[in-house]
């Protein structure tokens, strides 16, 4: 084992979705459509102070990868259909990407348990057993 995973295989799985088979075992299918709005680019984000320049709503849903060009054996550069061609994508970036993809991102609960006790007078709850309030 040395160094980071690479990738050992690229191909279009879906309509849009393009599959990469990693060197260590892990397969991840990625949105071609989220990718180009996930691209990192000086046109795309601003160098200095790593602002998204590149709007969400201006890639349309069928932009679509047109070729994909490996680049040395760390970043895959991707021509797209809506004529971009400036983008590159790490190989760590994909990793990472791949990471906020599969993790799970469900709503939030915890604001529900917490509501009630930001009430200090009005009672309700502090005369429970375990309540930490000494009166
Ligand atoms: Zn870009």
């Amino acid at each position: 084992m040395s160094g980071k995973p690479v990738p050992v295989e690229i191909k279009q799985s879906g309509v849009r979705e393009l599959r990469i088979a990693w060197s260590d075992g892990q397969v991840n299918d990625f949105d071609v459509v989220e990718l180009r709005r996930s691209c990192r680019c000086a046109n795309c984000v601003d160098e200095l102070t790593g602002t998204q320049i590149l709007h969400p709503t201006q890639v349309g849903e069928d932009v679509r990868p047109q070729t994909i060009r490996q680049v040395g054996n760390y970043a895959f550069q991707v021509n797209w259909t809506d004529g971009h061609t400036s983008g590159i994508f790490t190989f760590d970036y994909l990793r990472k990407l791949a990471e906020v993809t599969n993790a799970p991102s469900g709503p939030a609960s915890a604001e529900d348990g917490s509501a009630g006790e930001e009430e200090s007078s009005g009672g309700g709850g502090c005369g429970s057993h375990g309540c930490g309030c000494s009166h």
